[in-house]
């Protein structure tokens, strides 16, 4: 039996379409797990989707669909954009499955079987946009995360014991010094430990979004843990068929963003603790990505789709750069510039060049068949070549080993560099023009040399760029690169005589005109109305919603909220005061009621959500708030063209906003 590797991205939050940052993470995992299958490992690699919490229930709500409808629509955007980027994972998880509902409400199961869950009263804040129980603040208190407003939360619900595992944990991260990655982030993760641990609270009973409770279903099971247990159920945990759990459980990596690092690295080993499972051997934290130094977000309007840089220059691309521009754990940039840039010089003018120009002689002057290197005609040249291309094997599995994956490229690139330098110097093109065995021998030599140093290179960056790599793999006539075993690669192992593929440049030169086709892409994209509002800095990493304020290294990353719009986006929320004419119940809805408003220059149909709050006769002639450029949407059949402004207390009944003095039908609110 082959030995397993499992690796894992956090899922993502479907509040938003998939962006760049996303694609980091998954792009980061995929090169890991198909790395580790050249390695011989028998490896299944996770990735899916969030899809419960009242932020997606609200979201949905605003959007005039279903939970489900938002969930199915979101979550088939990211599958969609996977599958378009070749990415090759293992099992896309939904949390909205069936076989993930069985899975958490086993685990829940579990965890109050073994004592740690009890039923209390939580009174206190929480921060809708993270998910996230605030303790430490009172009511009317800004979230110490986001910045964002906290709700005041009176609820009867069930509690985990976390306090029980405060050394538990603090064992685990001295014992097992790897298990937070990197440094950093493990050392912010005790001191958050050491501070105290108070008990969870792992439901909410005041929406229906989520797992109902096992036996107790007036309760939904907090989306946290709701949305951990994915690493698990996946595998199949309580479904009663566990193979694949027993085989490929605890991970071997849980790669995450470092915004995320308390969930997976407090609770998410004190919720296995608590069941008696095994924990993960590692959770990876990547930083994050930033565009042209400042934070990618939507009120700022700088997220960059993946599917741009695809349309222009391929996933191979976006690969290569993002894990040969970012060191891998801290913050990184990202610009087309910058794109285009490393495009051209390590793939265009690198790979791709000693690619082609190495092919193409050995087509010209060896009919395309692998020519023999001649012992009588070697120099110190090659042996320092043969040299190199060992020091880039080892350099480049060491660094990947650590998820240094830029300086394992940069190893490798060495390699490239080096190979040209030696094919310039010894010029094969002078040599093809003389007729004599001496110099015969001597190309032979130089284009074997170039040729062994180009199919280790191709090789070693399999895993980061397929495509390419497999079209040179083919050019070099060597059959499916996916099948190298990597752990065996070494210089000399080229079969001589091979006969080569058809040859074409795999890297095309990209101009100027690139960089401005992919900006205004970009620019055009941003025109389009977006699925949800806010980029949640959850499972998603890479592009939540607030700028970064670099600190020196050792002082814990500090997160300054900004939520804030400009004057010019506010100026196009139409707000007018308009009157309600007509007001009637809608047929098998208990919530909504039909209203004709007059907004003075005409009579709008808007469908509320307000009946149990109002009865309909109360409502006529009363003067209200209408967002009047709200785009048309249906409710049971009926068209709503805007939206009543109402206050809506969390748990409590919609209350309508209103003047105190009067004001003419059809004013605007600005
Ligand atoms: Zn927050």
């Amino acid at each position: 039996m082959s030995k397993t590797f499992y690796i894992t991205t956090p899922i993502y939050y479907v509040n938003a379409r998939p962006h760049i940052g996303h694609a980091y993470t998954t792009i980061a995992c995929d090169t890991i797990a198909r790395r580790q299958r050249m390695l011989g490992l028998d490896t299944y690699f996770l990735t899916g989707t969030d899809e419960h919490g009242q932020k997606i229930e609200r979201a949905a709500q605003a959007a005039g669909k279903t939970p489900q409808q938002l969930t199915d629509e979101v979550s088939a955007q990211f599958r969609a954009l996977w599958q378009r980027m070749g990415l090759s994972y293992d099992d896309y998880i939904r949390t909205t499955s069936e076989r993930h509902k069985l899975g958490v409400q086993a685990l829940w199961r579990r965890i109050a079987a073994n004592g740690f869950i009890y039923k209390g009263h939580y009174t206190g804040q929480y921060c809708v946009f993270d998910e996230l129980y605030v303790d430490a603040v009172g009511p009317g208190a800004s979230c110490p995360e986001c910045g964002r407003p906290t709700e005041t939360v009176q609820e009867e619900n069930y509690f985990f014991k976390l306090s029980a595992f405060e050394d538990k944990l603090l064992r685990l991260y001295t014992e097992q010094p790897d298990f937070i990655r990197p440094e950093t982030r493990r050392n912010e993760v005790m001191s958050f430990v050491r501070s105290g641990l108070r008990d969870l609270s792992i439901s909410r009973s005041t929406f229906s979004w989520g797992i109902p409770v096992p036996d107790d279903p007036k309760h939904v099971i907090y989306v946290w843990l709701d949305a951990l247990a994915n690493y698990i159920t996946a595998l199949g945990y309580g479904s009663g068929d566990e193979s694949k759990y027993e085989k490929y459980w605890p991970a071997d990596v849980q790669m995450i963003g470092k915004e995320i690092v308390r969930f997976h690295c407090v609770y998410w080993p004190a919720f296995l603790m608590a069941a008696g499972l095994p924990l993960p051997k590692a959770i990876v934290a990547h930083g994050w990505l930033l565009f042209e130094e400042s934070k990618m977000s939507k009120s700022r309007g700088n997220i960059v789709r993946a599917e741009t840089i695809l349309d222009v220059l391929g996933a191979d691309a976006l690969r290569y750069f993002l894990l040969r521009e970012i060191v891998f754990g801290q913050d990184g940039s990202f610009s087309f510039d910058a794109l285009v840039q490393r495009y051209n010089a390590d793939l265009a003018n690198g790979l791709g060049n000693l690619a082609s120009r190495t092919l193409t002689m050995i087509r010209r002057y060896f009919k395309g068949e692998m020519p023999y290197p001649s012992a009588a005609a070697r120099t110190a040249a090659d042996v320092a070549i043969a040299e190199a291309a060992r020091r880039a094997i080892a350099e480049f599995h060491t660094q990947f080993e650590q998820y240094q994956f830029s300086r394992a490229l940069e190893s490798a690139w060495g390699l490239v560099a080096a190979v040209d330098k030696y094919i310039v110097e010894n010029e094969p093109w002078a040599l093809g023009e003389k007729g004599d065995e001496g110099s015969r021998a001597r190309l032979a030599t130089v284009l074997y040399t170039s040729a062994e140093a180009l199919r280790i290179v191709t090789a070693l960056a399999h895993p980061v760029m397929p495509e390419a790599t497999a079209k040179i793999w083919t050019q070099l006539g060597l059959g499916d690169i996916k099948k190298v075993p990597l752990a065996e690669l070494k210089w000399g192992q080229i079969q001589l005589g091979t006969k080569l593929g058809n040859v074409e440049p795999v890297f095309p030169r990209a101009d100027k005109s690139a960089i401005e086709r992919m900006q205004n892409m970009e620019e055009q994209q941003r025109g389009a109305p977006a699925v949800a509002e806010e980029v949640r800095p959850a499972v998603s990493a890479a592009a939540a919603s607030a700028p970064v304020v670099s600190l020196p290294a050792a002082a814990p990353q500090l997160v300054i909220p900004d939520s804030r719009i400009t004057i010019d986006d506010f100026a196009k929320v139409e707000l007018r005061v308009g009157q309600v004419k007509v007001a009637e119940k809608v047929k098998g809805a208990d919530k909504l009621l039909r209203l004709e408003v007059d907004l003075g220059t005409e009579v709008r149909q808007v469908v509320a959500g307000i009946a149990e709050s109002y009865a309909p006769e109360t409502l006529i002639g009363r003067k209200v708030v209408i967002v009047a450029n709200l785009a048309p949407r249906k409710l049971r059949g009926l068209e709503s063209n805007g939206m009543i402004v109402a206050a809506s207390p969390e748990g409590g009944k919609a209350v309508l906003a209103g003047f105190l003095e009067d004001v003419a039908v059809g004013t605007r609110l600005k």
